[in-house]
C-alpha cells in the first residue's frame, strides 16, 4: 500500500465513511491544502462548531494536525488544519486488521453450525435440543436456518481485506 495515492484515497474515504461518517470524508477532502476551520466551514456552508467537532474527531484518529496561532489584536486563537498524509496508511492498515479479526471470529462462530434461530438468538442443534427447541429468552420456537449465505459473505469480505492488506 501507499504507492497508489488515488486508490488509497478512495479506500480511506470508504473506511472513514464506514467507521465515522460521510461528513468526515467531506472535511478530509477539503484538506488537500492546509486550511483554517472557519474557511472549511464557509466552503461547506456548515457551522464552524460542527466542522471543529469533525476535525477534533479526525485528530483523535491521528489523521489531521493543527497549528495554533494567537491573534495579537483580538487575543483569539486560530487553528490551521493539515491532513497527516504520513499517518493515512497506518490508519487504513490498523482499521483493516481490526476488521479482519472481527470477521474471522464471526466466521469461526458461523462454522460451528449455529443453524437454529429465533428472533432474539441463533444457536447450534445441540443447544436447540437442550431447550426442546424453545428459546428460554423469548419463548419462540427455534427454526432451522441456513447460514451458508452468511458464511460465503464473510469469506468474500475476508478475501477482499486480505487483498487490500497485501
Ligand atoms: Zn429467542
Amino acid at each position: 500500500m501507499g504507492s497508489d495515492n488515488s486508490s488509497n484515497n478512495s479506500l480511506l474515504n470508504y473506511i472513514l465513511e464506514e467507521s465515522m461518517s460521510k461528513d468526515h470524508v467531506i472535511v478530509m477532502e477539503k484538506l488537500s491544502e492546509p486550511k483554517h476551520d472557519e474557511d472549511i466551514a464557509a466552503e461547506l456552508n456548515l457551522k464552524a462548531t460542527i466542522v471543529r467537532t469533525l476535525l477534533n474527531e479526525l485528530h483523535a484518529k491521528n489523521l489531521v494536525e493543527y497549528e495554533r496561532t494567537k491573534n495579537k489584536k483580538t487575543g483569539w486563537y486560530t487553528y490551521l488544519w493539515k491532513k497527516r498524509e504520513d499517518k493515512i496508511d497506518e490508519f487504513i492498515q490498523s482499521y483493516l486488521t481490526h476488521k479482519l479479526d472481527i470477521l474471522n471470529k464471526q466466521l469461526q462462530v458461523e462454522k460451528q453450525g449455529i443453524t437454529f434461530a429465533c428472533s432474539c438468538n441463533r444457536v447450534s442443534l445441540e443447544e436447540a435440543i437442550e431447550t426442546n427447541f424453545i428459546c428460554p429468552r423469548c419463548n419462540e420456537t427455534f427454526i432451522e436456518f441456513d447460514n451458508e449465505k452468511i458464511i460465503r459473505k464473510l469469506e468474500s469480505e475476508i478475501r477482499k481485506i486480505n487483498k487490500l492488506l497485501k
